[in-house]
C-alpha cells in the first residue's frame, strides 16, 4: 500500500493533514477546520473521504466536520472528553485506543493542556504524529484549559516517540516561536540551524511542517524543561524560578512566553 500525506494550508496559519491511500483512492483528514479546502483536494486527487479525526474542539480544527461528514458519509472520531463540545461524534476515543484507516493503525495519545480533552494520533507505519495544538515546532500550545503539569506530561509522552517521527503540527508558528526559543537558549547551535532552515523555507512560502521529533528534542525549549543545565539558565534569567521540578520549570517557561514580546 502506498500512502501520501498532503498538508493543506487553511485560514491564516493552519495546516490540515490529509492522508491518502493511493491504491484504494481513500482519504482521512485530521482537524478539518475548513471543509472547502479539504473538498477541493479530495476532488483534485479523486479521493473519497472515509475518516475524520479531531484533536480538540476549537473551531479552526472542527469547523468543516459536519459538511464533510454529510457530503462523504465519513465518521468523526474525537476525544471522548470533548463530546459535549464537538457535534455529531461517531466514536469517542481515549488514551490507548486505536483508530484504523485503510491498513493503517493509529494510536491515541492523551495530550491534555491546550484544552481539557486534547488528544494526538500517532501512526507508526507512517512515522507520523498528528498533534494538533499541543506540540509546535520550537513551541507548544497555550494553556487555555489545562495546567502546566498536564501539558508537561503531554509533551513528555510525545517526546518519547522515535526521533524520526514526522511531527504534523496544526499551525505555522515556527518563526514566531523561534524568537522566544532563541531568547532563552541563545547558544544552542541546533536551534540556530533550525531557525536558519525555517527562514529559508518561509522565504519561499514553504511549510516548516512536518518537523522531526529528533530536531524538536534538540531545539524546542518546551521539551527541555527537565534538562538541569537549561533549567539553571532559566533560573538565572529569572524565569522558572521555582527550582528544578520539571513541571514548574515548564510552567515558568510557558508563562514567560505568554508575556514575551519580540524586540
Ligand atoms: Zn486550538
Ligand atoms: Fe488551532
Amino acid at each position: 500500500m502506498s500512502f501520501q500525506i498532503h498538508l493543506l494550508p487553511a485560514f491564516a496559519d493552519n495546516y490540515i493533514p490529509l492522508i491518502a491511500d493511493l491504491d484504494l483512492g481513500l482519504a482521512m483528514v485530521v482537524d478539518p477546520g475548513d471543509a472547502a479546502v479539504v473538498d477541493r483536494t479530495l476532488k483534485e486527487h479523486n479521493l473519497s473521504l472515509t475518516l475524520i479525526l479531531n484533536t480538540h474542539h476549537h473551531n479552526d480544527h472542527i469547523g468543516g466536520n459536519q459538511k464533510l461528514a454529510h457530503d462523504y458519509g465519513a465518521p468523526i472520531i474525537a476525544p471522548t472528553q470533548e463530546r459535549g463540545r464537538i457535534k455529531d461524534i461517531t466514536r469517542g476515543v481515549v488514551q490507548g485506543d486505536t483508530v484504523t484507516f485503510s491498513t493503517l493503525r493509529g494510536d491515541v495519545i492523551e495530550t491534555h493542556g491546550h484544552t481539557s480533552g486534547h488528544i494526538s494520533y500517532y501512526f507508526p507505519a507512517l512515522k507520523a504524529l498528528f498533534c494538533g495544538d499541543t506540540l509546535f515546532s520550537l513551541g507548544c500550545g497555550r494553556l487555555f484549559e489545562g495546567t502546566a503539569p498536564q501539558m508537561w506530561e503531554s509533551l513528555k509522552r510525545l517526546r518519547s516517540l522515535p526521533d524520526d517521527t514526522q511531527v504534523y503540527c496544526a499551525h505555522e508558528y515556527t518563526l514566531a516561536n523561534a524568537k522566544f526559543a532563541t531568547a532563552v537558549d541563545p547558544d544552542n547551535q541546533a536551534l540556530k540551524d533550525r531557525v536558519a532552515e525555517a527562514k529559508a523555507l518561509r522565504k519561499n512560502n514553504t511549510p516548516t511542517i512536518p518537523t522531526l521529533m529528533g530536531v524538536e528534542k534538540a531545539t524546542n525549549p518546551f521539551l527541555r524543561a527537565d534538562d538541569p543545565t537549561f533549567a539553571k539558565r532559566l533560573n538565572k534569567m529569572g524565569l522558572a524560578a521555582t527550582g528544578t521540578d520539571a513541571a514548574a520549570v515548564f510552567g515558568g517557561l510557558r508563562a514567560a512566553k505568554d508575556r514575551f514580546k519580540a524586540a
